[in-house]
């Protein structure tokens, strides 16, 4: 069986099918067994749990988590990988492949069913991470646990606190639906090709809301808006960035108790539910 954390192996296989590792689809292959295991152990995958995986590559994590998994279902993007992963996974008959773009994939049809406990893991293409993690956060799905490799940074955005560089509109919308741990960092040299960006793995646990915003399109508009100018004071940011006046921000921010010339980044998840919850008193 072909060892995919080889370098030279892999070599052979991209060869082999006439391929080359695509940029634009985010594909970092991960070489390092000791960094594959960890991810797999992160995942906290029982023999009973069904795993979503997107972005098997070659097939690398999707063996280590078949391993561990009752089953495993793949979402590859890239239609050359397809023939290579039906190569590759040959020997694990607990897994199934999906040849879709994970973004514009109704996740009611993957075929979990509602009594499955199901667990998502996955080295993810760097280019789409957040709306990725996004898309799983907001859906029906319901997966506890959830596996990341992410960049660096988007792992220190999801675990930021308050008042800090990192902290913004992605902090506060993971939070919403999730606690967020940070697992260990993975340097470049772990991949092939490298990339230029350190990476680090952090697990989402999905846990009903910590506050019930009376509109959650509201409130997802104003922590959207809040950061969008880092510099800006939280009612300027607000202003034209909202379908709402001046006026009616400034009577929502003095209900729910907030500065209008502090900046957006001090604000916690629930400062920014009871400014969503003024505003929608006035709709
Ligand atoms: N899991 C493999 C590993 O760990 O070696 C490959 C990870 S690589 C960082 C990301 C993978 O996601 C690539 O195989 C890429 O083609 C795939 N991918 C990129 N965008 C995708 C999308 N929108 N939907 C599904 N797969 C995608």
């Amino acid at each position: 069986m072909i060892k995919l954390t080889s370098p030279s192996e892999i070599d052979s296989l991209m060869r082999r099918y006439d391929l080359r590792f695509h940029k634009r689809f985010g594909q970092n292959f991960l070489i390092d067994d000791n960094v594959l295991n960890r991810i797999a152990d992160a995942a906290e995958i029982l023999p009973t749990d069904a795993v979503l995986e997107i972005g098997p590559g070659i097939g690398t994590l999707t063996r280590a988590l078949s391993e561990r998994a009752k089953k495993v279902t793949t979402v590859e993007i890239d239609t050359r990988l397809i023939p290579v992963l039906n190569e590759t996974l040959s020997e694990y008959n607990n897994i199934k492949l999906i040849n879709e773009d994970f973004l514009r994939l109704d996740l009611s049809d993957l075929g979990f069913s509602s009594d499955e406990s199901i667990k998502v893991a996955a080295n993810l293409p760097y280019y789409v991470t957040t709306p990725i993690i996004m898309k799983l956060l907001e859906s029906d799905l319901s997966a506890e646990r959830m596996t990341f490799l992410v960049q660096k940074e988007v792992g220190e955005r999801l675990s930021a606190s308050p008042g800090t560089k990192a902290y913004g509109s992605l902090t506060v919308a993971a939070r919403f639906y999730a606690d967020c741990e940070k697992c260990f960092d993975v340097p470049a040299s772990a991949f092939m090709p490298k990339p230029r960006v350190d990476s680090t793995v952090i697990a989402l646990t999905k846990r009903p809301a910590a506050y019930a915003p009376a509109d959650k399109k509201i409130f997802f508009t104003i922590v959207k808006a809040a950061f969008s100018n880092r510099r800006k004071t939280l009612i300027n940011s607000l202003t034209g960035n909202t379908p709402y006046d001046r006026d009616t921000l400034l009577t929502a921010l003095s209900q729910a108790s907030i500065d209008p010339g502090i900046r957006g980044e001090r604000l916690t998840g629930e400062d920014f539910a009871a400014i969503a919850d003024g505003l929608a008193d006035t709709e």
